[in-house]
């Protein structure tokens, strides 16, 4: 599903991103670790296109390069990325802020006239589903707690069917109660899609169940199970070290 061959991005001479390789399969979760700096954040801009590398490659869906199209393009390619803070429309209701967001152009007023469209109503119906906001669809976005505005931002993302979701620290400001959810929420949507997650929370990685990759210095220091690299004395240096 993505592929990053030998990235390299350097500010100011300062290597942010350096020689870094990964693999991401088909309908894998990933949760990608490592301290501040590590390089998580500059990662997931050069794969969402917002940031260009130095050197090195980017691969989608097998032989896809991305590594010269812009965002836009990489958006439509079916990348799709949630940042940390929500950004749902506050004065719209949970169902429109997804009906808004469903794939395809369109204008917000045809979105909220045609509401009637049979398979868009179901669409947005699993949505609602998946995020756990079917009793909260008539509910201003404004009203909703902070874990409920993720997962509607969650369900944004998914109104636009993307292959790979990018997923920022999802759980940072939850509840406990809500980290759980979004745990279970994430896994039932790795079903059907390829989600990388960037993540500070060990709880809510290890309730993820999936294989971790630690960066540091922008690079890859380990991965495997959580266990795994949790225990790597080499990161355990670099957390404990700092
Ligand atoms: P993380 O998300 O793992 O905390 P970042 O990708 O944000 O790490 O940052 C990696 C390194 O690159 C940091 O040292 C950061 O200061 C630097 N960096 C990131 N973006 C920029 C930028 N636009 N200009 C200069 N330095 C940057």
């Amino acid at each position: 599903m993505l592929y990053l061959n030998g990235v390299t991005k350097s500010f100011d001479g300062f290597k942010a991103i350096n020689n870094l390789s990964l693999v991401i399969q088909k309908g894998e979760m990933r949760a990608i670790i490592g301290p501040n700096g590590a390089g998580k954040t500059t990662m997931m801009d050069i794969i969402t296109g917002k940031t260009r590398p130095d050197k090195g490659e980017v691969f989608f869906a097998g032989d896809v390069d991305l590594t010269h199209h812009d965002e836009a393009a990489i958006a439509s390619m079916g990348i799709g990325r949630k940042f940390q803070k929500p950004t749902v429309f506050e004065s719209h209701t949970v169902e429109d802020n997804i009906r808004l967001s469903l794939a395809g152009p369109r204008s917000v007023l045809g979105a909220l006239v045609h509401r009637k469209d049979r398979a868009e109503r179901d669409r947005i119906e699993t949505i609602l589903e998946t995020t756990r906001l079917t009793a909260r669809r008539k509910t201003y976005a404004a009203n909703l707690s902070h874990g409920q505005k993720q997962w509607l931002e969650i369900g944004m993302l998914l109104a636009q069917d993307p292959e790979l979701l990018l997923v920022d620290e999802p759980v940072a400001g939850m509840t406990d109660a809500e980290t759980e959810e979004t745990a279970r929420l994430l896994r039932e949507i790795a079903q059907h899609h390829s989600v990388v997650v960037v993540e500070h929370d060990m709880h809510f990685v290890r309730a993820l169940g999936v294989k971790v990759t630690c960066l540091h210095e922008g690079s890859v220091l380990s991965e495997g199970t959580l266990d795994k690299v949790s225990n790597d004395p080499k990161v355990i240096e670099v957390y404990l070290g700092r």
